[in-house]
C-alpha cells in the first residue's frame, strides 16, 4: 500500500540533501527527505569553501549558519595554508580571482548538518529520521520508494527522486550505475583532537595541508575549530598503511614521523575514536535518469585534498532544485546539458588539481608561488571552490595552463 505521495524524495538529509529540499520548498513543492540516521550523526568533510556560501544562501540558510557559528563551534575560516619540509605556501581568499564569498567556515559536521537539516524543516519540508530507503521502482506516472523504519516498511509516491545519500549511494547501487573511480584506493585516518597549539605562528583561520617529509604522496589535513578542538587526519595510498596495526597506532605512527605537525601537537589530546575510511573515490555511469538525479557524494566523489565535496555537492543540489523546478512546472529541460555537463565541468577541474597534487606537480606550483600575482590569484580561486568560472583561464583550460606553469617552476628551480 501507498502511504503518500510528494511532488519529490529527497534521499539523505546531509548537505546536498538539506540544499536541494530547501530550494524546491521554498518554490511551492511538497518535498520528503527520508534520512537513515538520527541528528546529530557524526560525519567527515569538515572544511568548507567560500563557494559554498553562495548556495547555502540560496537556500535560505545564511543567517542560520553565521548566527549559530559562535555557539557550534564553527571556525572562521579565509584560506588554505601548505607545508612541505621547512617551506610554507599560504593562500589568502580574499586575492583570488573570481568574484564572490571570500571566506567561510570549518564544522564539525554533526552540528553544521543538523542546523542544515533542522533549517529545511523549518522551511516547510518533511524531513523523517530513523528511515531508510531500502528500494525503488518506477511507472509511467511516478516513482515508488520503499521506506523501512522501526514500525515496518512504507511505500511513498514521487515525480522525481534526488538521491542526496552520499557514500550510502542508494540508487547508484539499486540501480547499478556503479563505476570504479579512476583515482588510486587511498585511505584516510583521523580524529578530532583539543588540540593546546601554543606555537603563534599558527593561523587558525586555514586550513593546513602538509605534505609528509619523504613520501609526497601522503599527506595531513589540520581543521581547527573555534572551541580548541582541532579534526587531524592523514590520507595516502593503501600500500603505506600496516594491516594489523589499530587505527589508533597508525595514526600516532604518522603525526610522529612529521616534525613540524608533532611539535605543533605535541600537547593534543584525542577526543574522538581514531576512524578510517578507505575506497571512498567513486563514480557513476550516468548522473540522472527519467526520474531521478544524483547529488553529492551519491555521483561522485574525488578525494579529501582540496576540501571541494560539500562544496561539489552544493553546487549538485542547487543546479538539479533549479531545474526539477523548471521540469516540474512543465518547461523543456536538458539533464545532460543543464545538468551533468555543467557539474563535470567543475570536476573536472578539481580531478586535474587532485591527479597533478598527487604526482607532486601541483605540489611543486602551490610551494613555488610565494608572492601575490595574477596565476596565484587563479590557483587561489580553484583552492576556493570557484572551480566553474568560466573567465578563469585555469578553468578553462586547466590542463595547458597548469602544464605551462609547472614547465616555469622548472626551469626556475633549475636556474637556481
Ligand atoms: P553525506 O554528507 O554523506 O550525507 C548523506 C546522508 O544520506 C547521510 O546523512 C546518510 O545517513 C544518508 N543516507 C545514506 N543512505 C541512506 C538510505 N538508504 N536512506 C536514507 N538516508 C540515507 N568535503 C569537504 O567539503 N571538506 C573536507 O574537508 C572534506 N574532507 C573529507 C575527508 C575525507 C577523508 C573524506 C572521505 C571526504 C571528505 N570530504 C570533504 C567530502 C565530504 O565528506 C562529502 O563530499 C560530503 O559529505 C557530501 O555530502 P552529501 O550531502 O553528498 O552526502
Amino acid at each position: 500500500p501507498v502511504n503518500e505521495s510528494f511532488d519529490v524524495i529527497v534521499i539523505g538529509a546531509g548537505p546536498s540533501g538539506a540544499v536541494a529540499a530547501s530550494i524546491l520548498v521554498q518554490k511551492g513543492w511538497k518535498v520528503l527527505v527520508i534520512e537513515k540516521e538520527e541528528f546529530p550523526r557524526f560525519s567527515i568533510g569538515e572544511s568548507l569553501l567560500p563557494q559554498c556560501m553562495q548556495f547555502i544562501e540560496e537556500a535560505n540558510m545564511l543567517d542560520a549558519v553565521q548566527s549559530q557559528a559562535e555557539a557550534l563551534g564553527f571556525q572562521y575560516k579565509d584560506g588554505a595554508a601548505f607545508y612541505r619540509n621547512g617551506e610554507h605556501s599560504n593562500f589568502d581568499f580574499s586575492k583570488k580571482f573570481s568574484s564572490g564569498a571570500g571566506t567561510t567556515f570549518q564544522v564539525k559536521r554533526a552540528n553544521f548538518d543538523k542546523l542544515l537539516a533542522d533549517r529545511t524543516k523549518e522551511l516547510g519540508a518533511d524531513v523523517r529520521y530513523k528511515h531508510e530507503v531500502t528500494a525503488v521502482d518506477f511507472n509511467d506516472a511516478a516513482a515508488i520508494v520503499s521506506v523501512k523504519n522501526e514500525a515496518g516498511t512504507s511505500q511513498f509516491l514521487a515525480k522525481f527522486i534526488l538521491d542526496a545519500s552520499g557514500y550510502g549511494r542508494v540508487l547508484p547501487r539499486l540501480l547499478s550505475l556503479e563505476l570504479p573511480s579512476t583515482l588510486s584506493d587511498r585511505r584516510a585516518v583521523f580524529c578530532h583532537l583539543e588540540d593546546g597549539i601554543c606555537d603563534e605562528s599558527y593561523d587558525r583561520d586555514k586550513i593546513l595541508i602538509t605534505v609528509h617529509p619523504e613520501m609526497d604522496d601522503i599527506w595531513y589535513w589540520l581543521i581547527p575549530f573555534s572551541d580548541g578542538t582541532v579534526s587531524f587526519g592523514v590520507v595516502g595510498d593503501v600500500k603505506y598503511f600496516d594491516e594489523s596495526q589499530t587505527n589508533e597506532a597508525v595514526f600516532d605512527h604518522f603525526l610522529a614521523q612529521e616534525p613540524y605537525l608533532a611539535k605543533l601537537l605535541s600537547k593534543a589530546k584525542k577526543t574522538t575514536p581514531v576512524r578510517s575510511l578507505q575506497g571512498y573515490s567513486s563514480d557513476v555511469t550516468q548522473l540522472y535518469g527519467d526520474r531521478f538525479a544524483l547529488l553529492g557524494n551519491a555521483g561522485e566523489f574525488l578525494d579529501p585534498v582540496f576540501s571541494s565535496g560539500v562544496t561539489i555537492a552544493m553546487y549538485s543540489a542547487s543546479l538539479a532544485a533549479n531545474l526539477l523546478d523548471k521540469q516540474l512546472l512543465g518547461e523543456d529541460v536538458s539533464w545532460q546539458e543543464e545538468y551533468a555537463d555543467n557539474l563535470k565541468a567543475g570536476v573536472d577541474v578539481f580531478k586535474h588539481f587532485v591527479m597533478s597534487w598527487y604526482d607532486t606537480e601541483l605540489q611543486n606550483v602551490i610551494f613555488f608561488q610565494k608572492d601575490d600575482n595574477d596565476v596565484k590569484a587563479m590557483i587561489c580561486s580553484i583552492l576556493a571552490g570557484y572551480a566553474w568560472d568560466q573567465e578563469n583561464p585555469y578553468v578553462n583550460k586547466t590542463e595547458r595552463r597548469s602544464a605551462a606553469l609547472v614547465d616555469i617552476c622548472q626551469e626556475s628551480d633549475e636556474n637556481q
